[in-house]
């Protein structure tokens, strides 16, 4: 049933984005009550507004812990308005319907997160907030219920399009968001009482991750597929400019991470990597920035066209300069200098997004036949420590910096996967063919289609060489280190052709497959 709303509480902790739709209720002639804060927000806004103490005629108490939790507010979002003898009580106790509730709860993962005391993290503990949304979303029948204020745009926007009124279908759309909100934030509180770290309360949120409220998007990998995203995007990057990320989108800037954490800014040198469909179609570290993606850019310039672009440094102008003549979907940076950002803005839907620092879950999950699978990340690297030469050649200093580059970068490409690198910049790969020579085949035509000369070029394999065949094509090619997980029965046969040309061959004992 399709209902005008014509009151709304409004009790909210962030008061960030509220504008827009106190100006909207108040246009639509909605009668607004409010808890102090948010009170007095709307009213420097030049908006009238009745105090909730005016409605149940007691203050705010015990400081703050009791404001709405009173009759008349629960009764005004409770009584149902269809049924005579509720309209009756509510008349004779004279409680005013209330038929929009807007609630942003105190903050208490953020406050735990922050490191706070019990005593103040309790005090963050919400109980008014959660009794309104409860009551709210279970008479959703009569009541739209907005629970967090990522929900401010959407309610602006459906209010406006359907001139202040809601269809029952909404309301329990709504309603059904509502409960998402208040399981999600008890199970945080529990969590707490548990004494689980913030790690560990992170990764239950994967695990209870229908429990937080969705991102919808707008469509899935294909537009006939529905998609929702599930987390906190918010916290994860700020997004300076740019339209709504997409679900491919979405995958990309995965992938990206993925990759880009393995090279950290920390090690000296700037990273840039170029990712299309989820697999690095050039990545570079140089002394610069600029060196680095112009570097990554020339793995495959044909490619980088479209793609999600990400970095470990900050983007200065004259790198902007660069990244300003390609056409691509994505920037990621951990930062952006004045100059560069407002160079980078001109165009109008490339999205620029600043990394925040947050710790990202250590398992994945996949859906499977009638089930689900789930695994940790793959989060282990090798480098030159665990890299255990077993030709009679060794690989040179700048021959082993180059195939710790390059195992990296297998590490997050698509099996099967032959990466070709040298020191510092990811030359070509065979990417999620069926068989390693295929991959290996396909990263040297790449490669020379590209004008890069691999002569001293070293080559990292996802998973051991079940057969010869791969370093003879390499050796062929001019390649001249490898590295490989080794482990098959046949090693040996690789190991005796390296010898016999002059390759030099390290094996890890670990395999990287990625499918
Ligand atoms: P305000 O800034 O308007 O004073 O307070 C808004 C916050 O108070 C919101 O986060 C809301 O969830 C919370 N809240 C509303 N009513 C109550 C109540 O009766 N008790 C407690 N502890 N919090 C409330």
């Amino acid at each position: 049933m399709s209902l005008k709303i014509s009151s709304a509480l409004i009790s909210v902790f962030y008061k960030d984005g509220l504008e827009p739709l106190v100006r909207l209720l108040h246009n639509q002639n909605v009668k607004l009550y409010s808890t102090g804060g948010t009170q007095a927000f709307i009213e420097q806004l030049g908006i009238p507004v009745t105090a909730v103490e005016d409605l149940t005629g007691y203050p705010s108490i015990f400081g703050g812990r009791v404001k709405t939790l009173h009759p008349a507010v629960m009764g005004g979002i409770l009584y149902r308005r269809e049924l005579p003898e509720d309209l009756a009580q509510a008349e004779r106790h004279r409680i005013p319907p209330i038929d929009l509730v807007v609630v942003d709860l105190y903050p208490f993962e953020e406050t735990v997160a922050s490191g706070a005391s019990d005593e103040d993290i309790i005090e963050k503990i919400d109980i008014g907030g959660i009794s309104l949304i409860r009551a709210a979303a279970k008479n959703y029948n009569d009541v739209v219920i907005v629970s967090s204020r990522s929900q401010y745009g959407g309610i602006v926007d459906l209010l406006t399009e359907k001139k202040g009124k809601t269809d029952l279908s909404d309301r329990r759309r709504y309603a059904g968001e509502a409960f998402a909100v208040t399981s999600h934030y008890d199970t945080a509180i529990q969590a707490y009482f548990a004494g689980n770290t913030a790690e560990e309360t992170d990764s239950q949120h994967i695990y209870d991750f229908k429990t937080l409220p969705p991102n919808h998007l707008r469509y899935g990998e294909n537009p006939h597929q529905q998609a929702s995203f599930y987390g906190n995007l918010d916290a994860m990057f700020d997004k300076l400019h740019g339209k709504e990320l997409s679900y491919n989108n979405l995958v990309d800037v995965d992938a990206c991470v993925s990759l880009i954490d393995e090279f950290p800014a920390t090690d000296g040198s700037a990273a840039f990597a170029i990712i299309k469909h989820t697999n690095a179609c050039g990545i570079a570290t140089a002394p610069t920035p600029k060196e680095a993606y112009l570097n990554a850019l020339s793995c495959d310039p044909v490619s980088a066209f479209g793609g999600v672009v990400i970095t470990n440094v900050a983007v200065d102008l004259e790198t902007a300069e660069e990244l300003t003549k390609l056409f691509m979907e994505i920037l990621i940076a951990p930062d952006y200098s004045t100059e560069a950002l407002s160079l980078l803005k001109s165009k109008k839907n490339r999205i620029l997004l600043k990394r925040n620092a947050v710790a990202l879950p250590t398992v994945m999950f996949k859906t499977i036949l009638n089930g689900v699978l789930e695994q940790d990340k793959d989060n282990q690297t090798e480098t030159a420590e665990q890299f255990k030469t077993v030709t009679e050649k060794a690989p040179t200093d700048s021959e082993v910096r180059a195939l710790e580059f390059a195992l990296k970068v297998c590490k997050h490409t698509k099996s099967n996967t032959i990466v070709l690198a040298k020191e510092g910049q990811l030359l070509a790969s065979g990417v999620g063919q069926t068989s390693r020579v295929d991959a290996l085949r396909h990263a040297i035509e790449k490669a020379h289609s590209f004008g890069f000369d691999l002569a001293g070029s070293v080559m990292a394999s996802d998973a051991f060489f079940p057969f010869p065949d791969c370093v003879e094509i390499a050796g062929l090619a001019g390649i001249t280190a490898v590295v490989q997980p080794g482990g098959s029965i046949r090693d040996q046969d690789s190991i005796n052709y390296c010898n016999e040309h002059g390759l030099a061959m390290v094996t890890t004992g670990v395999r990287h497959f990625k499918h």
